[in-house]
């Protein structure tokens, strides 16, 4: 550079001796943008103060005098007034460029820190589909390394075991292709022979004009949570199999001792019965339900479908439920006679946990309507209650295992939150959904649908 300028000088002094003047103002111009640009505000200054030195050395070396020196004393003081303005514009920006550039750079250096230190495996890939970035954790999670510039779209660099689907539809893809965003897939994956259940969530990076320019995948382990959960599904079910043998025993001594209590007089020994039976009852609810729970897990509930009118099932069911409340009306808007084919006992089920819930989370409104409807191939049965009502939020987490809105301190009412799991699965077992529309302090209605008898029996075969 210093070289450049020499020569550039020598060839002004040759080439014109009057323009040395001009020369020398561009040339120490240049030499201020330049130090202010790598320097910032003090090479800047630097500079202009040794330029000013340079101008008024020559001043005093060349004798000027009077008005000459007055003027010559102008010019350097206005130069200086440039040269220092340029270095302090030109330094302030290099300083301002430089401190982005940092501020990005640390800001880069925390997210890798922090995606490094994360508990769950990262993978990013950009529009082409190629892996830019993974964490180290996802290497263990995967028990290989995943490596950069992999193409996603190739193929599976570990085996998935569950579920068997095309590598273009993994959640990363459908987020890099569509802009979809997945929460909580599971997965199994070998690490070698062993299998590891793996969460993967999944969402798209978009550019400030909407477009998508990659997409994250984040996986989390959860085999031990897995294991832990199926270890507690298997004492459960172990025990509500073990509980239901002594249960029936005592249910069938209690029935028998409250017919020969008929005869007695001795009141307050049957009422302490009756309490005993009405406390038997619910525990044998109860061993049921996770019994269900469990032939719903092994994929062993098994269905006994026939034909039968649902108007009169409905009934015999509000009969029964009338009597455990004193509290509410439960009543069944008449319709037509309904023939449906489907499994009566599960159907009762459905409908006793329907209109159990409605009483249940029922404090203030005292009306239970069940109505029933035909629809195309279907018949809809819907229980409507003037209860405290569901949150929007959570009207599909209701049908859940396990799942309850309001937490186990603050809750009214007795349950487990197994009821509508099981009902759920009853009715998508005959191929027919079960939905609820509820507002919180209006009420709920809950409806399912079930298959309309086919070819829906004549009247005569009724009777
Ligand atoms: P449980 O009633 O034993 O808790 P369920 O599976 O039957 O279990 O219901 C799950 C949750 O859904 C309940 O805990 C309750 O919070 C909510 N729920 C069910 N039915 C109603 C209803 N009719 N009104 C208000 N909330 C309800």
């Amino acid at each position: 550079m210093a070289i450049v300028i020499l020569e550039l000088y020598l060839y002004f002094i040759i080439k014109s001796p009057e323009s040395v003047g001009l020369a020398a103002i561009l040339i120490f111009l240049t030499l201020i943008i330049y130090f202010a640009f790598r320097v910032g505000r003090r090479g800047g200054f630097i500079t202009t103060a040794l330029t000013i030195g340079y101008y008024v050395y020559i001043l005093y070396s060349r004798n000027y005098e009077g008005q000459e020196l007055i003027n010559a004393l102008e010019t350097i003081l206005s130069l200086g007034i440039l040269y220092g303005l340029m270095a302090g514009v030109i330094g302030w920006l290099k300083e301002t460029i430089d401190n982005l550039i940092e501020r990005e750079a640390n800001e880069k250096r925390r997210i890798e820190a922090i995606i490094e230190q994360l508990p769950v495996g990262i993978l990013i890939a950009d529009k082409t589909q190629k892996i830019v970035k993974s964490n180290e954790r996802m290497n263990t999670i995967m028990g290989v390394k995943v490596p950069v510039g992999f193409e996603l779209g190739s193929s599976y660099f570990v085996p998935v075991d569950t579920p068997q689907e095309p590598p273009s539809q993994s959640p990363i893809m459908k987020a890099l292709k569509k802009g979809e965003v997945s929460t909580n897939i599971e997965y199994t994956v070998r690490r070698g022979t062993e299998p590891v259940h793996i969460h993967i969530s999944a969402a798209p990076i978009h550019d400030r004009e909407g477009e998508i320019i990659a997409a994250v995948s984040i996986i989390a382990d959860v085999t031990e949570q897995k294991i832990n959960e199926l270890r507690k599904d298997d004492f459960i079910n172990m025990a509500s199999h073990e509980l239901k043998t002594p249960l029936t025993s005592i249910t069938l001594y209690t029935d028998l001792i409250l017919r020969r209590l008929k005869k007695s007089t001795d009141t307050e020994l049957t009422q302490m019965m009756i309490r005993t039976k009405d406390q038997l009852n619910r525990l044998q609810h109860l061993v049921d339900d996770l019994l269900d729970v469990a032939r719903i897990q092994t994929g062993k509930l098994s269905l006994t479908q026939e034909t039968f009118v649902l108007n009169e099932l409905i009934q015999e069911t509000i009969d029964v439920l009338k009597e455990t409340t004193t509290t509410h009306t439960v009543q069944l808007i008449e319709a037509e006679k309904i023939h449906v084919t489907a499994d009566r006992f599960r159907i009762y089920q459905v409908l006793t946990n329907l209109v159990t819930n409605a009483i249940k989370y029922s404090h203030h409104g005292k009306n239970i309507t069940v109505s029933l409807v035909k629809k195309s191939t279907r018949a809809i049965v819907c229980v409507k209650d003037e209860g405290v009502g569901i949150p929007e939020s959570e009207h599909e987490k209701i049908f859940e295992r396990l799942y309850q809105v309001y937490e186990s301190t603050e809750k009214k009412s007795p349950g487990f939150g197994m009821g509508l799991f099981i009902s759920q699965e009853i009715v998508n077992r005959h191929n027919c959904r079960i939905w609820v529309d509820s507002e919180v302090g209006k009420g709920s209605t809950f409806c399912f649908n079930i298959p309309l008898a086919s070819p829906v029996p004549s009247e005569k075969d009724d009777t």
